[in-house]
């Protein structure tokens, strides 16, 4: 019968657990099964080879120091993760348990451990920390390490010696790239902007995605606000290179913010200061830099507080709606009408649409606001049955897809019943090119019920007309931007006639904007423009203002040397324009 003395060799041959013995310069006088497969050697193999010749070198020094110390009986064993290499040099992960063995006599020191393999374990603890701490789309810190890193650049820096920066980058017309190019060229834009920031800053410094197109980099060691000012202007300068993707050549910029650490201020204190900055170079316009100073939280609260009274005076009907008129050309009737939004405001009187729709966008309150105009602009035609023509609403492209528009267009029809066929919504080539599938399917559903699409702004875009016109577009506004160059024989007079000539040759009707003179006006006709807004024509004004059985354009509408125009009249007119009633 087998004593518990000779089972010992075979417990230690078939453990799960590998298990070595070595002697006291670390050479293996015994490995089992398990440690060889751990190598993915054989025993054989391992037997009197030198543990170190299977350490990862940076884990050598540490295990040496660790076997001296049990050598001199400082500990009575020690456990330690470290790392292996196997047969191909890939590294295990191990968790080893080493103690010292001595006979009864004292005569013999050897070494034990037990190997466990914890490559798993480690992959799968790495993997939650980079999903915890990194971007996974960049691969860079992500806000939380973000925080941590500054937190702690902000504690250990030595105020007289060097400071920390924090720069704030946001990617310029990031939209406009994810909605007219998809999300794809989007992620890959944003992958190779990481790149070349990364590239542009010192390896120690940290570089953070925050979402979005937003980045946050931490500039330790920095001699002061200009040193850190030229590592920002070098980031702006990697990022703004060409760049291609799919058969676009795009050149990203980026818009930028420095702020710097000051005795007592926090790292999220930090971030926000440069954050401010940031939304300062925005508003300077794109691919511009500032450095943060106090004024910066005044004007932020500023916009605070404007975007909290806002949310009431959507709320409290302080938003009114005021209508251009939008006349044709040769008869000079009033075909249509632009509502345009207005803010009566209680202290500041009335406010123009530049002045709060952009924070409206950033407030996310563009969609109330929306549907306010649409259930106004509804109501508005369902007040005036005789009137036959259009009524155009504004339409942000924060509206499509997301909100769904088409049902709040729906609802503003049903609630006012005015139909669907007098109204027209202006959409910028941006949200005409949205990639999104629920934005193409409120467009869809919008034109199944009836209502125009309307391009607004036209050419003040990047966009090939050949994809905005993928949409069912009834109608197309040339921006104001080429009426202020009517006239100067060159490009303005080139893109006018052109424009005028494509929207008939596609049976679609083209609306010049922005036509304040007589002169302006007889050179519109001769290139053949049908419709036309401006102030020559009106002012947007409060619906009691307008009257229709009035002409709404009083102004006389040729001059004496705008007798001899010839206007091209040989396209289709839209029938809706035929149509419109004679007041
Ligand atoms: P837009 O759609 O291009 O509207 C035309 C703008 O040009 C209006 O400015 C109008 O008053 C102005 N305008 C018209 N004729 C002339 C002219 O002869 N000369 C000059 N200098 N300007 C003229 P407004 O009302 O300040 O609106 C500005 C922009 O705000 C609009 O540009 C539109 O993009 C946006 N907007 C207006 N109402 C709404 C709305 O209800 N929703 C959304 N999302 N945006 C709106
Ligand atoms: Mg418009
Ligand atoms: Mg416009």
């Amino acid at each position: 019968m087998a004593t518990h003395d000779d089972l010992f060799p075979y417990t230690f041959r078939d453990s799960p657990i590998g298990m070595v013995v070595m002697d006291h310069s670390g050479r293996y006088l015994e490995v089992n099964e398990a440690f060889a497969r751990i190598l993915g050697r054989s025993a054989d193999e391992l037997a009197n080879r030198h543990f170190a010749e299977y350490t990862h070198p940076d884990d050598l020094p540490r295990d040496v120091e660790l076997m001296n110390r049990l050598a001199v009986g400082e500990v009575p064993f020690y456990q330690v993760h470290k790392r292996l290499l196997d047969r191909d040099g890939d590294t295990i992960w191990v968790r080893v348990t080493v103690s010292d063995v001595v006979t009864l006599d004292n005569s013999v020191h050897h070494y034990v451990a037990q190997v466990e393999d914890i490559t798993e374990i480690r992959r799968a603890r790495d993997l939650l920390e980079r999903r915890t701490l990194y971007d996974p789309l960049t691969g860079l810190a992500n806000r939380t390490l973000l925080m941590e890193r500054l937190d702690r650049a902000l504690d250990s820096h030595e105020p007289r010696l060097a400071t920390v920066a924090c720069i704030f980058l946001d990617v310029d017309h990031f939209k406009v790239v994810n909605d007219s190019l998809g999300h794809d060229a989007g992620d890959t834009m944003l992958v190779e902007i990481a790149r070349r920031i990364e590239g542009a800053v010192r390896s120690a410094d940290t570089v953070a995605r925050l979402g979005g197109d937003e980045f946050v980099v931490i500039v330790e060691d920095v001699m002061g606000v200009g040193a850190a000012k030229s590592v920002l202007h070098g980031i702006a300068a990697a990022v703004n290179q060409p760049f291609h993707v799919e058969s676009h050549e795009l050149e990203p910029s980026v818009s930028g913010g420095l702020a710097m650490a000051a005795p007592g201020l926090s790292a999220e204190s930090l971030v926000r200061n440069a954050d401010m900055a940031m939304c300062a170079a925005k508003q300077n316009g794109r691919a511009c830099v500032e450095v943060f100073d106090e004024s910066m939280r005044q004007s932020a609260l500023t916009k605070l507080s404007i975007e909290s009274e806002l949310r009431s005076a959507i709320r409290d009907g302080e938003l009114v709606v005021h209508y251009q008129p939008v006349v044709d050309l040769e008869t000079h009737e009033t075909v249509a009408f632009e509502a345009l939004v207005r803010w009566q405001h209680p202290v500041r009187g009335l406010l123009l649409p530049d002045e709060f729709i952009p924070i409206s966008e950033d407030a996310n309150l563009v969609v109330p606001l929306g549907s306010v105009v649409l259930h106004e602009a509804c109501e508005f035609l369902a007040a005036r049955p005789h009137f036959t023509g259009r009524v155009f609403v504004n339409v942000s492209t924060r509206q499509i897809g997301t909100a769904d528009l088409a049902q709040v267009v729906r609802s503003a029809l049903e609630t006012s019943g005015a139909s669907p066929h007098q109204l027209g919504l202006e959409i910028t080539e941006s949200g005409m090119l949205l990639a999104t599938a629920s934005a193409r399917a409120d467009l869809k559903a919008l034109t199944d019920l009836g209502v125009d699409l309307i391009l607004d702004d036209f050419g003040t875009g990047y966009s090939a007309l050949s994809s905005v016109l993928q949409n069912p577009v009834a109608g197309l506004k040339l921006a104001r931007e080429f009426t202020l160059r009517l006239g100067d024989r060159g490009t303005g007079d080139r893109i006018s006639t052109a424009m005028a000539a494509l929207t008939r040759s596609l049976s679609m009707y083209g609306v010049i904007e922005g036509i304040e003179t007589e002169a302006q006006f007889a050179i519109a006709r001769r290139h053949g423009w049908q419709l036309a807004q401006g102030f020559l024509f009106g002012h947007a004004v409060a619906a009691t203002d307008i009257s229709l059985g009035l002409p709404v354009t009083p102004t006389p509408l040729l001059s004496e040397d705008a007798t001899d125009v010839v206007v091209d009249s040989t396209g289709p007119v839209p029938r809706w324009l035929e149509q419109t009633a004679r007041r």
